[in-house]
């Protein structure tokens, strides 16, 4: 008889791991808080019948185990690729580019272009080439040994200036973690650039062709049903009830605020970082591997959407702000085929980023400001340009913050409770954080540390 599996939480981590649970045989019910799925990556219609986002998400070509996901679930191409390029835009007007060459090996391919915007001194420039040197020449063990210094010490080690910094790694890591280079561990950022500039795909972007919950999320859910794994919303999980057997506990079942309980032979947690120590921490707080979660917070972050009488830009490509608070931006109206709004219209999606300071500001005020940095990079096209329309999405604990000195922290999927798993960026075993790729692996992983402890059990 088939094993009974509960999944709790239908981000990308969970219906990963449900995916890879379904195609091994186990009897798959996965419990969803909310009323769509999809987490941090959802989507859903609002009144008028547009998609609100919760964030601005794009694909990079180093990522690996998404698309063989997608390409399994039948929606890989509902990725479109784009030249790779990445456009940096100044409060003023102007900007610059990191264009890929397509006829030169990595990391050869990122230099003509680099050396040639004239944005930075060649003094810079060298003092970069040097910085970077270290993580092309010398092997992962030089990368992780970086984990007891944020970016910025590392970088300025080699004496990097702050005008380098702020216009180029300031929007990157805003943009990648949502914190500025001074609160990320170097080994993060370092590890980002290794699969950006050691991959000859690396540099490649893509937008999903439409709205996540029809291009992404909605061909898994489908999958999955088709499969025969129940997929229930609005089914958000309070409590567990422990059973203990010779002095070991073990999960019985989980009860959600319905009132609903579901048993299982095994659990899968894929949650946030704050859920988790909400959740499961009371019931295991004398386990170290508990009370190590505590070190994994989530980054407040926001996602703004402009609908605009009129282009600004007619640029379809990712932009990275140079501005305060807008560090990574993109028309989806160009960007993303199935947003197309009526000709002469535009739909800048951006994310909004540092948020702690915005505690004590309104939605509107939020809205104004981004829109106002996003209409500084181009001046004159924004000029006259209406906001018809806007929406902002608050997400105070998303991403988990990937402070220096928390790498060899992070949890394995398997846990000291013999039927939990946990699967989500934080855990370990993979190089992509939390990211798309990184919460698939995760549950990939979780998924065969599982069937492991089910063949080993057998
Ligand atoms: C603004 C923004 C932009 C981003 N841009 C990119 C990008 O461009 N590229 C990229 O690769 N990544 C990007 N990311 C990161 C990416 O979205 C995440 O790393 C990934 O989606 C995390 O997936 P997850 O399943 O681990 O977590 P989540 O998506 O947080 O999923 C957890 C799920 O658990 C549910 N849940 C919570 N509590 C309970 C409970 N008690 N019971 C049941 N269910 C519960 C939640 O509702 C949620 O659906 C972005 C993130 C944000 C916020």
């Amino acid at each position: 008889m088939s094993k009974k599996i509960v999944v709790v939480g239908a981000g990308l981590a969970g219906l990963s791991a449900a995916k890879n649970l379904v195609d091994n045989g186990f009897e798959i019910t996965l419990l969803e808080s909310r009323s769509v799925f999809g987490g941090k990556v959802s989507s859903w219609k609002d009144s008028d019948g547009d998609w609100i986002e919760s964030g601005l998400h794009v694909f990079f070509g180093s990522y690996q185990k998404i698309f063989d996901l997608m390409k399994d679930v039948g929606c890989y191409q509902n990725i479109d690729w784009q030249t790779p390029s990445i456009q940096y835009k100044i409060p003023g007007g102007n900007g610059f580019q990191i264009v890929s060459n397509e006829h030169l090996p990595p990391p050869l391919n990122l230099l003509p272009n680099f050396f040639f915007n004239h944005q930075f001194s060649i003094s810079d420039l060298l003092k970069y080439c040097r910085a970077i040197l270290p993580v092309l020449l010398k092997n992962q063990n030089y990368i992780n040994a970086q984990d007891d210094k944020d970016f910025i010490s590392w970088v300025k080690q080699f004496g990097v200036s702050d005008e380098m910094v702020k216009r180029m790694f300031l929007p990157m890591t805003l943009s990648l973690k949502f914190l500025p280079a001074s609160q990320i561990s170097a080994q993060v950022v370092l590890n980002v650039f290794k699969l950006f500039i050691t991959n000859p795909k690396g540099f490649k972007i893509g937008f999903l062709n439409g709205a996540p919950a029809e291009k992404l999320t909605g061909p898994i859910v489908q999958y999955l049903e088709k499969r025969g794994a129940k997929i229930l919303l609005n089914q958000k999980v309070l409590n567990l009830e422990i059973t203990e057997i010779n002095g070991s506990k073990s999960i019985r079942s989980l009860q959600t605020q319905s009132g609903d309980n579901f048993d299982a032979d095994y659990f899968v947690f894929a949650l946030p970082t704050h859920k988790f120590k909400k959740i499961l921490t009371p019931y295991f707080e004398d386990i170290d591997y508990f009370k190590n979660l505590s070190n994994f917070k989530g980054v407040p972050v926001a996602n703004a959407q402009f609908w605009v009488d009129k282009p600004i830009t007619n640029d379809k490509r990712l932009h990275f702000g140079t501005g305060s608070i807008t560090p990574v931006f993109a028309d989806m109206n160009l960007a993303c085929g199935d947003y197309k709004t009526p000709k002469g219209s535009s739909l800048i999606e951006t994310v909004i980023a540092p948020a702690e300071n915005f505690s004590g500001l309104s939605d509107e005020e939020i809205l104004e400001k981004a829109w106002n940095e996003i209409k500084s990079y181009f001046p004159n096209d924004s000029m006259n340009a209406k906001v018809v329309k806007s929406s902002l999405v608050k997400i105070p604990q998303s991403v988990y913050a990937p402070h220096p000195n928390l790498e060899k922290l992070r949890p394995s999927q398997n846990t000291p409770i013999p039927n939990l798993f946990i699967a989500g960026g934080f855990t370990k075993g993979h190089e992509f954080f939390d990211s798309m790729e990184g919460a698939v692996q995760s549950g990939l992983l979780a998924a065969e540390k599982l069937i492991e402890k089910q063949a080993f059990n057998n």
